[in-house]
């Protein structure tokens, strides 16, 4: 068997007496997206914070690429090829939608950047810019303020923002929030073709995207991974639909 990209192994991170991750463990597989689903203040964001860098496990060890990422920042995550998109947009609204890739670009070469007017002139920036928007389907909107896009093309730009990083492995917290039923059917095709150049690890409430794509999935609950199997393992759970999954969900 081919080795994970991603391995998380018995992390755990207590706030105060709320044990929100407790002794996790999951790999994420070359090809692979791997969806985490549970019930709201479950840990899923709290778990996703960890193995980007930016919060740190009070237990655990988290290896990704080969290397074992547990004390690295999360600049170090970025540049080694953890791609992130955020359950909160991170986007510059008053920036246009070509000014927000050059920016992720940007973020790559991981120094001071002085005049952005310059910054937009350097051709190789604007090249991976225009090369990431045109993979979500941004192009045409390239010169348009962020602020005027539609929920569904803010969150094309997230992603193709982190593609700007060439990201080989990607962390996405609820990218279908917000999106109506065909934005969301747009993101699942764009992430169904996604996943063969870099596996995602997907936390999505989206329950049709997330059994449409998803070829393992992972139940957290109350901080405990209760279930890891395919969308049919864990469709007929006992455990997963009494703690989690409603029978309407099911159908
Ligand atoms: P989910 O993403 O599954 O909805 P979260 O990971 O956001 O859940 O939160 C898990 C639990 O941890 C919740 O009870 C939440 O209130 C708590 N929590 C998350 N972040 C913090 C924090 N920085 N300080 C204290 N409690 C937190
Ligand atoms: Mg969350």
């Amino acid at each position: 068997m081919t080795d994970p990209v991603l391995q998380v192994e018995n992390i755990s991170k207590s706030f105060g007496a709320l044990k929100a991750s407790n002794e996790i463990s999951l790999d994420l597989r070359p090809g692979e997206i791997h969806a985490l689903i549970g019930p709201n203040g479950a840990g899923k964001s709290t778990l996703i914070k960890q193995i980007a860098g930016s919060l740190r496990p009070d237990e655990g060890r988290i290896t990704a690429l080969g290397r074992d990422i547990t004390g690295l920042d999360t600049v170090a995550r970025a540049r080694l090829g953890l791609g992130r998109t955020f359950q909160i947009s991170s986007l510059a609204m008053e920036f246009s939608v070509l000014q927000n890739a050059v920016l992720g670009a940007l973020g790559a070469r991981g120094r001071a950047f002085g005049l952005f007017s310059n910054v937009m002139k350097d051709k190789a920036l604007l090249h991976t810019a225009h090369e990431a928007l045109r993979r979500v389907g941004l192009e045409e909107a390239a010169q348009q303020r962020t602020s005027d896009l539609s929920h569904g093309q803010r969150r094309q730009l997230e992603v193709a923002v982190a593609l700007t990083l060439k990201p080989r492995l990607f962390l996405m917290d609820e990218p279908m929030a917000g999106l109506g039923a065909s934005g969301s059917k747009d993101l699942t095709g764009f992430l169904d073709g996604l996943r063969h150049e870099a596996p995602i690890l997907l936390v999505e409430h989206d329950m049709d995207a997330v059994f449409a794509l998803a070829d393992r999935i992972s139940v957290l609950v109350y901080g405990t991974v209760i279930a890891t199997g395919t969308a049919d393992e864990i469709r007929t759970n006992a455990e997963v639909r009494r703690a989690y999954l409603g029978e309407e969900d099911l159908a």
